[in-house]
């Protein structure tokens, strides 16, 4: 049996006293400090120079868009997460991932471009030995860690069993609990042991004293900690769980693309609403990936307030600039602003629908949608033209709503994807910018002009 040193972190615990909690019946030490809900996110420079460290090359749909050394990783630092990672933690032969029951939840960020600064939390190879030391955590980790694994072992990413060499998983799951803030354990069974017997696979899951670790750290998991327990992988995203805010929710989704070693690589969906605090449904960024989804809810910052992390596997956005409303809309006789607004994507190939829709306007009252290929807002009729002409006007359309009297509960819909399939304009095509307005009828108009103006509408035709 060989007996292997995991290393200390590097810096401080020469110094620094390490705590032992006071009682008998557990083994666990801190470092000192937590990490921040700003800290937590965890990516791979893929630097590995094993055949074996990047030899596994099955997909798991509970661990999208990463294989080899990333997703091996991806596992050894979500299994201290607070909950079973996609609600059942498969993915691993030998485990269930996510048992760390704290209020402490990773927030998995993709390929990093280079092995970063010592607080860039980034996991790499480092080149060469250190006589029996694996890998080391460098601190302290107030603003961040970095984690390296020495070259002169051989990596195996698993997935399950590995011989000939030391698993990337259990390494990475026991370094990644230096960078939470536990130092050693005297327990043997623990995960934060500071050795390991054969290859490692064993501290990919962690002991009942690591577990009580990071409850110490940082708490045992509150129940009114935001959680997720379903996404449906289309886009947009609709999120189901409990403890989302009514408002002001933020949805993090993992970044699409290998990131710049410095800086934040989170991508950071803000203002988003639930439904009842159970559903949420959010446009996927452009800039987003496979990875997980978390939501942290608008009731403060801690680890209690940002979900567990949730394997998400969108549908790739659109590759095409989205509806965005521009201009200002015209105050009608009832003191309401017409707006404007979509639903569904605008594409050539005619795969979704896309509807524009006018609200806020008078009752039963005649109106249309027009349309141009450039922007403007020059003053028109008392309030503003949003479309450079020549415009295209679609047909009249009756607003509906309230059946006598006048108020605002005029609604207008167009049905702009038939334009665009049906090639009715042949300048509607993938690529083009289009800006549009509605235009309807206000008898009782201050400004004199018997009309009422919409803001506008500016998207893209996607392909
Ligand atoms: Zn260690």
């Amino acid at each position: 049996m060989k007996i292997t040193q995991f290393a200390l972190p590097t810096v401080a615990l020469g110094i620094a006293a390490v705590l032992v909690c006071p009682k008998d019946s557990v083994a666990f030490s801190t470092i000192g400090g937590s990490l921040s809900l700003n800290q937590r996110d965890v990516r791979v420079f893929n630097n590995f120079t094993d055949t074996a460290a990047n030899n596994n090359t099955t997909a798991d749909a509970n661990w999208p868009g990463y294989t080899g050394a990333p997703m091996s990783i991806w596992k050894g630092c979500g299994e201290w997460a607070s909950e079973l990672h996609g609600g059942t933690g498969a993915g691993d032969p030998l485990q269930t991932v996510g048992s760390g029951g704290a209020n402490f939840d990773i927030t998995w960020q993709g390929l990093a471009a280079g092995v970063g600064g010592t607080n860039d939390n980034i996991h790499s190879e480092l080149s060469g030995s250190s006589g029996g030391v694996l890998a080391f955590t460098e601190t302290p980790i107030s603003d961040g860690w970095r984690i390296r694994y020495y070259s002169s072992w051989t990596w195996q990413d698993g997935p399950g069993s590995v011989s000939g060499g030391i698993d990337l998983q259990g390494v990475a799951c026991h370094e990644f609990g230096h960078a939470l803030g536990l130092g050693h354990s005297t327990d043997g069974a623990a995960t934060m042991f500071p050795s390991i017997s054969g290859t490692g696979t064993g501290q990919r899951s962690i002991a009942a004293d690591d577990i009580a670790g990071v409850q110490f750290i940082y708490g045992v998991k509150s129940g009114s900690k935001p959680r997720i327990t379903a996404v449906n992988n289309s886009n947009p995203l609709t999120i189901t769980g409990t403890g989302f805010s009514a408002t002001n929710n933020e949805v993090w989704f993992t970044n699409g693309s290998t990131s710049p070693t410095s800086g934040d690589p989170r991508v950071i969906v803000t203002g988003v609403s639930s439904t009842g605090g159970t559903s949420i449904t959010v446009n996927v960024p452009a800039t987003s990936g496979k990875g997980d989804v978390l939501v942290k809810n608008s009731a403060g910052s801690a680890g209690a307030n940002l979900s567990n992390a949730f394997p998400v596997d969108p549908t790739a956005p659109p590759a095409c600039i989205p509806p965005t409303v521009y201009c200002t809309g015209k105050v009608n006789s009832q003191f309401c602003s017409p707006a404007i607004g979509s639903t569904g994507t605008p594409t050539y190939a005619g795969t979704t629908s896309f509807n524009i829709t006018g609200t806020q306007f008078l009752n039963n009252k005649n109106g249309l949608l027009f349309y141009g290929l450039l922007p403007n807002g020059a003053s028109f009729q008392g309030g503003h033209l949003c479309v450079k002409l020549p415009v295209v006007r679609t047909s009249v359309q009756t607003s509906g709503g309230s059946p006598s009297g006048a108020d605002c509960t005029g609604t207008y819909s167009y049905d702009f994807e038939a334009l665009i399939v049906g090639g009715t304009d042949p300048n509607l095509i993938p690529g083009q910018m289009v800006y549009t307005q509605y235009w309807a009828r206000d008898p009782a108009d201050f400004t004199g002009f018997n009309t009422s103006l919409s803001e506008g509408l500016s998207f893209e035709i996607c392909p």
